[in-house]
C-alpha cells in the first residue's frame, strides 16, 4: 500500500516535470511571484551598446539593463539574482509567452499587434526610427532619399523593418538580419547602404565607431519602449509601472540616460507618461 502510494506520487512528479519541459522549461509563475522567491529572469539585448550589451567580462550594461535592474530592485530582487537572457527582436513575444523570461526590457516598442500576445508596462522611453550611414555617404539624408534601390538593413520581427516594408517596399531593397550588430557590420563592410532602427540604438553604434558612421535626418516614427510581460498579469504590470514611475521621480531615470548616452551628446528628453491602460 505504502509503496503503491509512493509510486503514484513519483509518477505524478514525473508527469509534472514532463509538462514543465514541454513548455520550454519556462516558469508558469508570474513575474511578481518569481520575484517573491528572490529571482528573476529578464530578457535584454546583448549587442546594443548603451542599451543592452554583454561585456567581455560577462557583465551586462546599458539603459535597458539599468531600467530592468531598478524594476527588479523594487520587486525585491538583488542584481546578483537576475538571470539575463538574450531576447532578439523576433523572439520576444515567444520568450514571454513560454515563460522563459519574467519580463523583457529590450528596446521593445509597445504596439497594438504585440499587445494581442503580451502586455506592456511603461513606456519608459520614447524613441523614433532613423537612419545610420557611413560618414562619407552623401546621398542618404533622411527617409525622403529612400529610393533608387538602395540596400537597407534592419532586423526580423522589428517595427522598423515592418515600416520599410509598408512604406518603401518598391523603392529600396530591405535585408533583414537577426540582430542590429550584424547590420552594422554589413554597413561598415559596404554590403548595405544604411541601417534603419530607433535613433537611440543607432546612436549607440555610432558612438562605438567614432568618425565612421553617422545618423541622418529626423526620426520618422514614434517608438514607445515598454517592459513586455505575460498577457493578463495585471498585478506585475501595475508593480512594474510603479517602479518605472519611481525611477523617473527619484532622478535615477535621468541619471541612467546621462551615464549611458551623455557622452554621445544626447539631449535628455522629458520622461514619458507611464500609461496605465
Ligand atoms: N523598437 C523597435 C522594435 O521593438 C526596434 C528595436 C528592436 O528591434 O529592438 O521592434
Amino acid at each position: 500500500m505504502r509503496i503503491n502510494h509512493a509510486l503514484r506520487i513519483a509518477a505524478g512528479v514525473a508527469a509534472l516535470a514532463l509538462a514543465v519541459t514541454a513548455c520550454g522549461g519556462g516558469s508558469s509563475k508570474s513575474a511578481t511571484q518569481n520575484a517573491a522567491n528572490g529571482k528573476l529572469t529578464i530578457g535584454i539585448k546583448f549587442d546594443q551598446p548603451g542599451l543592452g550589451l554583454l561585456n567581455k567580462d560577462g557583465s551586462h550594461s546599458g539603459f535597458d539593463v539599468d531600467v530592468a535592474t531598478y524594476v527588479a530592485g523594487k520587486l525585491g530582487v538583488k542584481p546578483e539574482n537576475i538571470t539575463w537572457k538574450e531576447a532578439p527582436s523576433a523572439q520576444r513575444e515567444t520568450l514571454i509567452q513560454n515563460g522563459q523570461v519574467d519580463f523583457i526590457a529590450a528596446t521593445y516598442s509597445i504596439t497594438d499587434q504585440r499587445k494581442q500576445k503580451v502586455d506592456f508596462a511603461g513606456p519608459y522611453y520614447i524613441a523614433g526610427q532613423s537612419l545610420l550611414v557611413r560618414s562619407d555617404n552623401t546621398d542618404i539624408t533622411g527617409p525622403d532619399s529612400l529610393n533608387g534601390n538602395k540596400k537597407l538593413c534592419s532586423v526580423k520581427g522589428s517595427t522598423p523593418a515592418q515600416y520599410v516594408k509598408d512604406h518603401y517596399a518598391k523603392e529600396v531593397q530591405l535585408q533583414e538580419y537577426d540582430t542590429y550588430s550584424l547590420c552594422v557590420e554589413a554597413l561598415k563592410s559596404g554590403s548595405v547602404d544604411a541601417v534603419t532602427t530607433d535613433d537611440i540604438i543607432l546612436r549607440g553604434y555610432a558612438a562605438q565607431s567614432p568618425g565612421a558612421l553617422k545618423l541622418v535626418g529626423q526620426p520618422f516614427t514614434t517608438e514607445k519602449y515598454g517592459i513586455g510581460l505575460k498577457k493578463g498579469d495585471t498585478d506585475s504590470r501595475g508593480k512594474i509601472n510603479d517602479a518605472i514611475q519611481a525611477m523617473i521621480d527619484d532622478g535615477s531615470w535621468k541619471a541612467a540616460l546621462e551615464k549611458e548616452f551623455g557622452a554621445t551628446g544626447l539631449q535628455i528628453p522629458a520622461p514619458p507618461q507611464v500609461d496605465r491602460y
